[in-house]
């Protein structure tokens, strides 16, 4: 099960670049970021994100061209499931913000853009040139890694994306 925070739901520039995307909050965060934003999301908190609950997203948002898992939770098979039925169902980008330093395979085929790292407050967030974390653009069901996270480089800290 893959849970999210409802009141926390937006959309969002920032996140992804040349995107109108709908960043949804995920609970049960796997993480251990020193300096860790929202420390809540390491909890199992928030409702379940089941595909009912995704379609009344966008119903919602009409418009989106992207929609952003933001953290992954703690059931592969789950986040896996909601990718295809957005997949299947909906002509947007998928992307992936995890905190960890690497993923399977299986989530590199399945998303558009992957985001890795752990925030590290000595590093910066993704504007900083001096972050730790990077965003690719992925291509050829996960073969293509296109590191694009420069394109964060030219922004100021105001509308960072979050760790
Ligand atoms: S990935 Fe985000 S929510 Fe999870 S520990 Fe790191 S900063 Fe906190």
């Amino acid at each position: 099960m893959i849970k999210y925070v409802p009141r926390m739901t937006s959309v969002v520039l920032e996140e992804i670049p040349d995107r109108l995307t709908l960043a949804v909050e995920i609970s049960n965060c796997r993480g251990t970021c020193i300096g860790c934003h929202s420390p809540f999301l390491r909890e199992d908190v928030g409702e379940e994100l089941t595909p009912e609950a995704v379609d009344a997203l966008f119903a919602s948002n009409f418009g989106v061209d992207c929609f952003l898992f933001l953290g992954e939770g703690k059931d592969p098979q789950a986040l896996l499931a909601l990718a295809r039925h957005i997949r299947s169902h909906y002509d947007v980008a998928l992307a992936l913000y995890s905190g960890r330093e690497q993923v399977e395979d299986a989530l590199w085929a399945a998303f558009d853009y992957v985001k890795l790292g752990p925030y590290r407050p000595e590093c910066g967030p993704l504007n900083n040139p001096a972050t730790n974390q990077r965003l690719y653009r992925v291509r050829g069901g996960g073969a293509e890694r296109e590191d694009i996270t420069a394109r964060f480089w030219h922004r100021g800290l105001e509308g960072a994306p979050k760790a």
